[in-house]
């Protein structure tokens, strides 16, 4: 399975490190036809006005979106969760998503005071191990459509979702050593839906 990381702002070597770590040979794309290449794509932490305003520069945008369209399978962690929003409250004038998750996110939702902090909270992949959460001026999740499973919540609001081949996640674990949500990814969502499609 070939996994791409938006490479265009953000913690893109900390995804990559942990793709690694799962035994994959992550692809940087910064251009269509490493698009082309992936069978997969993580979206990093980092700012998603920025990412959103790259990838139109960079001709990312709209072939992003075709493929999310098309069952791409897509892993989005902090900005990358916002990415893959229908609809954002409190999103700058004008911020695009590519879209494709039935959700509806609020961007720096944990407030001023908690802009950042780290929780151990219950993952639900299976396994009672909590995980550790790393949020830096996190988004939550405010709506959830009928298809979209929520896998963890602090303070009832969900912070890991799922629906089909999107995966995405308020925190980065990618700047842990734990790289349980890579694998769920790549194991429990993106190989299952590129199987179904073959
Ligand atoms: N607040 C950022 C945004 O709106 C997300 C922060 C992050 O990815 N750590 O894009």
């Amino acid at each position: 399975m070939k996994v791409g990381v938006l490479s265009l702002q953000g913690d893109v070597r900390e995804h990559v490190s942990a793709l690694i770590a799962c035994a994959i040979n992550p692809v940087e794309v910064r251009r269509p036809s490493e698009l082309a290449q992936v069978d997969a794509l993580v979206l990093p932490g980092g700012e998603s006005t920025t990412i959103a305003q790259l990838s139109e520069i960079f001709g990312l945008y709209q072939p992003i979106k075709d493929r999310i369209a098309a069952g791409m399978p897509v892993y989005g962690s902090c900005a990358g969760m916002i990415l893959l929003a229908d609809s954002i409250l409190d999103a700058k004038q004008g911020q695009k998503t590519f879209g494709g998750l039935d959700i509806t996110v609020r961007r720096n939702a944990f407030g001023r005071q908690v802009d950042s902090f780290e929780s151990d909270i219950e993952f639900s992949d299976g396994s009672p191990d909590l995980i550790r959460a790393v949020f830096i001026r996190a988004p939550w999740v405010e709506k959830i459509g009928p298809n979209v499973q929520v896998l963890a919540t602090v303070d009832n609001h969900p912070v890991a979702v799922r629906s089909a081949a999107l995966l995405a996640t308020s925190f980065h674990p990618e700047l842990t050593h734990d790289h349980r949500i890579h694998r769920y990814f790549i194991e429990e969502v993106a190989r299952p839906a590129l199987e179904k499609v073959k």
